[in-house]
């Protein structure tokens, strides 16, 4: 017989990488391999079900899918087989002997960052496979695809040192059949109970039956034991599922290793008839902010998976949510593509927007505490909601947490209804400010009218939100106002004293003259003011005139700003004003209220576009 030539190959690089990395890093949980590994057989199966709705064929004749564990206490090997799709020579070269996926490169820096999250991430990047190799010595992968011949089988194999090899073989069955051939320190993989612990624990709710080989000692036979309950959680009545299940059935789909915070599972009939089942995370994933991030929901067709990370059925700000939805109106053969811009498509993302959303109200109505994890770790991605969906804006909005002047603290605690519910009798406005940091905001001069006056500002300090705050126009009635910018019910609101000019004193009178003249089109007018307590001057920005947050988000994004002009207002009561107002000279003068400028500029925006010019001025002045 001739002998079937074996060709020896190098992993990519980045496999290396990894192979080391995760070898080393991951014993302390080892066993996590027989759960990727059972997935990896569970997903196999999936796409054999789904090729197979338009290629019957593919099923040769045995639609019995399963995967079978045998131990093999002699050899020391562990052999995962499942009828799945199978892969060819190319998809093993493909699929195990290199990274195809984007994320790799992040995962090996994020591996290298976290020390203590490395497991939770490996099935995030779907590196799964390679986990065999904490525990073995060699493994060796016998596969064939679906549909193709006996003599198209693969033999894929390696220790996981840099090198793998294949060889063509003839496998009779379809599918794929992976042999641990396990170290020696590992032989408690050779015990059948602790291989059934670890399915129980992982694995119980893949939808594919899994069977281990026994021993019947009294009938000295072997026999398959079926040792999952390989039911499709989400089918299940509510009522028939308890907590842990739940939970299980979340890490065994996300590979999240924390629990979820909460879930929401829905049977749905009628018009549409669909089953979700929508889960919130405990922890941010860890691409979360990453524009090509993985996310979505796994979506069924009538039992039948179809596809991961569908994310035509949620939108951006709610990007965090995952679960799965199984849908008896779409058609088998959908694609993503079809799945696009379909009316049941839109049907189904309405409705499950207004779950999520609705999932979300209810649970900061009922535990404010979870609710605030929630916040947490996702309050930034909501926040994209004002802007992205118009149409659930008020539900949104209840759900927006903030930091406030009166809640003395950085962290975003404060709904709006508690501020409207908090309102002072005469106030028909919610006031805000925006600003670089929580630090900034709360002590900016623009407080100090409403700190005297016993009035809650919401402290915005996220890079959102000035963005946000676009779309945000009014809540039950009551209109958001920025306090950076001139608003004239204020006046009424505090009563304050209006400025007369004919009951200024000659020298303010003078004062003003004299400084618009020094400043010229460096501002759009120099005021008095009664608003301030501790501050001599402060600007503000013309009603319609873009606010100082919102020039400096367009110039980060690299946009050209208009050169913003601002409103200068002076506080009359200050000693340094007053101080100012007596100086007759007047060089000295100008150089005193373009100093009192650049003051006012570098409170307002952080910074100051020549701080040389500034700090000159400022000696020049120390030394009159
Ligand atoms: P992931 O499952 O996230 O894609 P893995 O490292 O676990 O990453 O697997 C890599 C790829 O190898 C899979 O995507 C699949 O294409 C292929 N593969 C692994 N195991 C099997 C199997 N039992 N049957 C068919 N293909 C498999
Ligand atoms: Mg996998």
């Amino acid at each position: 017989m001739k002998q079937n030539k074996t060709q020896v190959y190098n992993f990519q690089s980045e496999v290396k990488q990894l192979l080391h990395l995760m070898i080393h890093s991951l014993y302390s949980n080892k066993e996590i391999f027989l759960r990727e590994l059972i997935s990896n057989s569970s997903d196999a199966i999936d796409k054999l079900r789904f090729s197979s709705i338009s290629l019957p064929e593919l099923y040769e004749n045995d639609t019995d899918v399963k995967i079978q564990i045998s131990i093999n206490k002699a050899q020391k090997t562990l052999i995962i087989s499942d009828n799945g799709i199978g892969m060819t020579k190319k998809d093993t070269i493909d699929n195990l002997g290199t990274i195809a996926k984007s994320g790799t490169k992040s995962f090996l820096q994020s591996l290298k960052k976290i020390k203590d999250k490395k497991n939770e991430l490996i099935g995030e990047f779907g590196v799964g496979f390679y986990s065999s190799f904490i525990v073995s010595d060699k493994v060796s992968v016998r596969t064939r695809f679906a549909g193709k011949k006996p003599n198209e089988g693969i033999l894929w194999e390696s220790s996981g040192e840099g090198e793998y090899s294949i060889t063509d073989i003839i496998k009779k069955t379809r599918g794929t059949e992976i042999t641990l051939f396990l170290k020696k320190e590992e032989e408690e993989f050779l015990e059948i109970w602790r291989i059934k612990n670890i399915i129980s624990k992982y694995s119980d709710h893949i939808t594919v039956p899994v069977y281990i080989q026994n021993y019947d000692e009294k009938n000295k036979t072997y026999f398959w034991e079926q040792i999952n309950k390989a039911k499709a959680l989400w089918t299940l009545n509510k009522s028939s599922i308890n907590d842990n299940e739940y939970k299980d059935f979340y890490k065994h789909i996300t590979n999240d290793q924390n629990d979820p915070l909460i879930w929401s599972h829905n049977h749905v009939e009628g018009n549409q008839e669909y089953i979700s089942l929508l889960y919130i995370p405990e922890k941010a994933a860890w691409d979360i902010w990453n524009r090509d991030n993985k996310h979505g929901l796994k979506l069924y067709v009538k039992r039948v998976y179809i596809m991961d990370n569908s994310q035509e059925f949620l939108p951006n700000y709610l990007r965090f949510i995952r679960g799965l939805i199984d849908s008896s109106d779409l058609p088998l053969n959908i694609s993503r593509e079809i799945l696009q811009g379909n009316s049941v498509t839109e049907n189904l993302k309405k409705a499950l927007i207004k779950r999520s959303l609705n999932m979300l109200t209810k649970l900061a109505q009922e535990n404010s505490e979870k609710y605030q994890i929630f916040w947490n770790q996702f309050g930034l991605v909501l926040k994209e909601g004002p802007a992205e969906d118009q149409e659930n804006l008020n539900k949104i909005a209840h759900l927006l947490r903030f930091a406030s002047l009166k809640n003395n603290s950085s962290e975003q605690k404060l709904s709006l209804k508690e501020y409207i519910n908090n309102m002072n009798p005469k106030q028909d406005k919610i006031y805000y400010i925006t600003s670089d940091s929580h630090e900034s905001a709360k002590n900016s001069p623009h407080l100090e009218l409403f700190k005297k006056n016993n009035i809650d500002v919401l402290l915005l300090s996220d890079r959102i939100d000035e963005w946000m705050m676009n779309y945000l126009i009014e809540f039950e009635g009551k209109k958001f106002q920025s306090i950076s910018k001139e608003d004239l019910s204020l006046n009424k609101l505090t009563e304050e004293k209006k400025i007369k000019n004919n009951e200024l004193p000659n020298e303010m009178i003078d004062f003003l003259k004299r400084s618009k003249k020094a400043l010229g089109d460096k501002v759009k007018d120099v005021r008095l003011t009664y608003r301030l307590t501790e501050t001599p001057c402060v600007l503000l920005s013309d009603s319609n005139e873009m606010t100082t947050q919102m020039a400096k988000l367009f110039s980060a994004a690299g946009q050209s700003v208009p050169e913003l002009k601002y409103i200068f207002e002076i506080n009359p009561n200050h000693a340094l004003i007053q101080k100012i107002c007596s100086i007759h000279n007047e060089n000295e003068f100008n150089e005193w209220i373009k100093l009192l400028l650049d003051e006012a500029l570098l409170a307002e925006k952080g910074n100051l576009e020549n701080p040389h010019k500034f700090i000159s001025r400022i000696n020049k002045l120390l030394l009159i």
